[in-house]
């Protein structure tokens, strides 16, 4: 049987999963280890391979069945895997820098491995969930959590960009002052921006943009008195639940959604829009009323194309790892591999 692997190395965590060259998932839910990439690529280069030993044991196939890895990290990253000569918040041991993450392990492994950041390979899952591996459509996904991730696939293979940061899409500018409700509101992103996607939907921009302007409008709300991150984190199951001013909150992103989906509709004129992350974790009827807000918060669309789906996807804590795999199948089948 060949199989192939995803790999998500993030900040705290490390994600397994394996996939059949019939695309069957051969690992139900999450194969988890806490990550060690605080100690260098030597110490996580061997902790990768012994956890992929584990999650072959788990799927009870011997190692060899795997073909290909596919292997995501947070960035900044080249398109082809090699991590930013400055270092980041994820890869701060001073023997990553400049690292070739992808090369290091394909050598390690003895095995071909393709490369992702964790945004696109998030986009590329939910990608595959509506259109399956050998998709030629194109699609825009956005995946809303303490920052703004996501990708965007065109006819079916991932933007990746010359340096690595294709669909960085927490960064396009919005015309955010065109939301109504929120006059005198100055999203700041930490990139440096003003008005970007990031800066209006994340838990980032909650904590630091909308509790401090919504609440003094909110006279004697219970989140006034409560820390500002443990509040922020609070408003998605308070607006669920039909809060006034988190269902407000929530709204201002819908819309702010709308407006940059807007953008995707007439750049791309894609085939699927996903929406994903923390922010939709929450109930169906919720999640309907929020892509509802996205609609309106849409300018008209032509009539070809006001009938786009939106969807929101599933799986958010394996989307990285299952995303890699993705993008591992496509690799072994152009090498012949499966
Ligand atoms: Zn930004």
């Amino acid at each position: 049987m060949e199989v192939v692997a995803g790999i998500d190395l993030g900040g705290t965590a490390i994600n397994y999963t394996l996939i059949s060259r019939e695309e069957k998932f051969l690992i139900e839910g999450l194969c988890e280890h806490p990550a060690l990439s605080k100690q260098g690529p030597e110490i996580c280069l061997q902790q990768i391979e012994d956890g992929l030993k584990i999650a072959a044991d788990l799927a009870q196939i011997p190692l060899t069945d795997i073909v290909a890895i596919g292997l995501d990290t947070p960035g900044p990253a080249s398109a082809a895997g090699q991590l930013s000569a400055k270092g980041s918040t994820n890869f701060v041991h001073a023997d990553w820098a400049g690292f070739d993450i992808r090369e290091g392990l394909a050598r390690k492994l003895g095995k071909p491995v393709s490369y992702l950041n964790d945004g696109n390979a998030g986009a590329l899952w939910g990608h595959f969930t509506i259109f399956g591996a050998n998709s030629k459509e194109t699609s825009v996904s956005i995946v809303i959590g303490t920052g703004l991730g996501g990708g965007v696939i065109i006819d079916g293979n991932v933007v990746k960009g010359r340096k690595g940061f294709g669909g960085e899409l927490g960064h396009v500018l919005i015309p955010y002052q065109s939301i109504p409700g929120i006059e005198g509101m100055k999203p700041q992103c930490n990139c440096g921006r003003l008005g970007d996607l990031e800066s209006v939907c994340s838990l980032t921009a909650i904590e630091k943009t909308f509790l401090p302007y919504f609440l003094p409008k909110y006279p004697g709300h219970e989140l006034a008195n409560v820390d500002r991150s443990k509040a922020a984190k609070m408003v998605r199951g308070m607006a669920d639940r039909g809060d006034k001013m988190c269902r407000e909150i929530f709204r201002v992103q819908a819309h702010g959604i709308g407006l940059f989906l807007d953008e995707m509709v007439n750049t791309f004129d894609p085939d699927a829009l996903i929406i994903g992350g923390g922010a939709l974790e929450a109930s169906e009827a919720f999640q309907k009323w929020f892509i509802d807000q996205v609609r309106v918060g849409m300018p008209t669309q032509r009539e070809e194309q006001a009938d786009i789906p939106i969807y929101v996807m599933p799986n958010g804590d394996t989307a990285g790892a299952r995303g890699a795999a993705i993008e591992a199948l496509k690799l072994a089948r152009t090498s012949g591999l499966a």
